[in-house]
């Protein structure tokens, strides 16, 4: 059994914080800092700090960005018309990967499960009601094919329809209990494309 001094297995732990590190991945990239200049020790951890503390959620679409109305938001050559609704900041850039969607996105931030205590109300639902004006007239919901996903799909489609705007969901052309963001770009616009109105 290894023994590290205080200020190493801190940095160690920290590592092993993250998703998909475990404790010998951790080892290894603690020492690679160890290795590396004082200078490179620093840009990294002022690149955590100010990733951080700039970056916040868009006030239209709450994806992540360092501006206050993001980058897909105010671009006046996207059709302002579609909005796809995404779990995920990750399935945004998943979907920008694609390069066929010109619509936006509203982020959720999460799926509605009652397992984990999570509700409407603690997601980006409202924002997105108060999105739905005359301009909007096709709603996408692109959550995940597994159980939550629909789930969370349904509601939106309830709660949205009688507004009057089009519903309609991504296909499956995604494998079900897939998760988007692995999804390459043929699945996902092909997915896309064959979305159906939700009746
Ligand atoms: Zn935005």
């Amino acid at each position: 059994m290894a023994y590290y001094a205080v200020p190493l297995s801190k940095l160690i732990e920290q590592f092993e914080r993250l998703p998909g590190i475990g404790r010998k991945t951790a080892q290894r990239l603690a020492f690679f800092i160890m290795d590396g200049t004082e200078s490179q020790a620093k840009s990294f951890a002022k690149a955590i700090l100010e990733a951080k503390e700039k970056m916040h959620t868009c006030k239209i679409c709450r994806n992540l960005t360092d501006k206050e109305v993001c980058d897909v938001c105010s671009d006046q050559a996207r059709d302002h018309g579609i909005i796809c609704v995404v779990e995920d900041p990750r399935d945004v850039v998943a979907f920008e990967r694609t390069r066929d969607y010109k619509g936006l996105y509203h982020v959720l931030h999460g799926v509605i499960s009652p397992m984990d205590g999570i509700g409407p109300e603690q997601l980006h639902i409202k924002d997105l009601i108060g999105r739905i004006t005359g301009d909007v007239r096709e709603v996408i919901l692109a959550t995940n094919p597994d159980v939550e996903g629909e789930a969370t799909a349904m509601y939106l489609s309830r709660l949205i329809k009688p507004i009057g705007v089009k519903v309609t969901r991504i296909a499956y052309g995604i494998p079900v209990g897939g998760e988007l963001e692995y999804a390459d770009e043929v699945t996902l616009s092909r997915a896309l494309e064959g979305r159906s109105e939700i009746n």
